[in-house]
């Protein structure tokens, strides 16, 4: 193949960065390692973002954005007429989106309950899991703790408790026969995870406190979740699939990294920008999520610091692209009849390109022309994506990131099973050609 991106090389990191990335903050965390070990430098949102051109990236919670303002300023963009320097902040942008969170259930604000001699924890479910995954496994936590700092302020905390501290006991089938065709669990009921055996509750907050080392008193707030403690691995005869927890959407957050890092070496025209949101599978509508101002405000400032004007930032736009990169449903053989027969997805057949009469994907016929176009420049091969017509389809994050950019967006993702499962399944193929596709389509040959 053309690209530089190695099957194996790939697969095993990112085998990597999901079993590190248990929360949203672990993974902007390793995201920003991973830009930082190829010269990107954090910049904070409180300060002037720097004029000179680099490699910068910012962290909002659990988002995070990249870009590079490095390469060739392309004067063929200076058809306005204005300064060298205006034409240099005009520049088109090109963006990969993806998202951090994944399902999961979310330890309660008071979360001590105990019952029948246990302590359990009480747990909200964040997004759509298929419930039933979560039963039986061996749960971990992690997210973040907000602490009183010497000083009286408020800090933060990553919590990576990686020990199996918990489970989802599920209920002995001789007590339910009719679970095998008809599990019916409550939410509310069914999922409190057992912790400890005790007459008492337990004390949440001060195990948080020992876990990141604090005085219990000093524990202000949390945001907190479980997460499944099995390694990832590859998996299969042949070893050619990967079992792995939040592969979506955490394939596209590790290859879209991996596509920025390699799309900066290559001096492109256009502007080439990473966006990693939270939030995605609860709707985006919070400070950090897709409906949110952090990918405008910072293109915007992006455009300003650079000596460019409002109206730099809207010409940069108009010429920009978008891909929003997020798992898709690979043919399914047990349920063949659920796809679409002229739209069959395989694993290890290569990244997807995603269209959806609806706008559940923002995709048309330009965006679509620049993803075919990124994955021949990459030489991968490339499968299209719709629903049948009679199923509702899933969303992303393109149709808002389209709506609040202006900028022509492509629906895009690398083919998966069991979306949503505690323990989802890829080909270990595939990261390599997404990989490629995406650097591809951050740094176009034709422009
Ligand atoms: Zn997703």
């Amino acid at each position: 193949m053309a690209h530089s991106f190695d099957t194996d090389t790939e697969a095993a990191g990112l085998i990597a960065f999901v079993d590190a990335s248990p929360s949203p903050f672990h993974a902007v965390a390793g995201a920003g390692r991973m830009l930082e070990g190829a010269g990107f430098a954090e910049v904070r949102e409180v300060d002037a973002l720097p004029s000179e051109p680099g490699r910068y990236y910012l962290v909002r919670g659990g988002s995070l954005v990249a870009w590079s303002t490095q390469g060739s300023d392309g004067g063929q963009h200076s058809q306005g007429g204005g300064t060298s320097g205006q034409a240099a902040a005009a520049r088109p942008f090109r963006v990969v989106g993806a998202h951090t969170d994944s399902p999961n259930l979310r330890v309660k604000p008071n979360p001590d309950v105990s019952r029948a001699g246990w302590q359990l924890l009480g747990v909200e479910v964040y997004g759509g899991p298929l419930l039933n995954s979560w039963l039986d496994r061996d749960l971990g936590l992690s997210g973040r703790v907000a602490v009183r700092e010497p000083d009286g302020g408020v800090g933060t905390r990553l919590l990576t408790a990686t020990e199996p501290v918990l489970r989802v006991a599920q209920l002995a089938i001789h007590l339910d026969r009719e679970q095998n065709t008809g599990l019916v669990l409550n939410p509310q009921q069914h999922l409190a995870p057992l912790w400890a055996q005790d007459d008492v509750p337990g004390d949440f907050r001060g195990y948080l406190a020992e876990q990141v080392e604090v005085d219990a008193a000093d524990v202000l707030a949390w945001d907190v979740m479980t997460h499944d403690v099995q390694p990832s691995r590859r998996i299969g005869r042949e070893g050619d699939l990967i079992a792995a927890p939040r592969l979506d959407n955490l394939a596209t957050s590790y290859a879209g990294v991996r596509a920025l890092v390699d799309a900066v070496e290559q001096q492109p025209a256009h502007v080439p920008v990473l966006v990693l949101f939270d939030h995605e599978e609860v709707g985006s509508l919070s400070e950090r999520g897709a409906m949110s101002t952090l990918l405008p405000s910072v293109l915007e400032r992006v455009v300003l610091a650079r000596g460019g004007t409002r109206e730099d930032y809207f010409r940069a736009l108009a010429g920009s692209v978008i891909a929003s990169g997020d798992m898709a449903h690979a043919t399914h053989p047990n349920y063949a009849d659920r796809h679409e027969p002229q739209h069959q997805v395989a694993l290890n057949g290569g990244p997807v390109l995603k269209v959806n009469a609806r706008l559940r994907y923002a995709t048309d016929g330009l965006g679509a022309a620049a993803f075919a176009l990124a994955c021949e420049q990459a030489d991968v091969p490339m499968q299209r994506f719709v629903s049948r017509t009679d199923l509702p389809c899933g969303s992303t994050v393109g149709p808002m990131t389209s709506a609040l950019t202006g900028a022509t967006t492509v629906d895009v993702g690398a083919p998966m099973l069991s979306m949503h499962s505690a323990r989802e399944l890829c080909g270990a193929l595939d990261p390599a050609m997404y990989a490629a596709a995406l650097a591809a389509f951050l740094a176009p040959a034709q422009h």
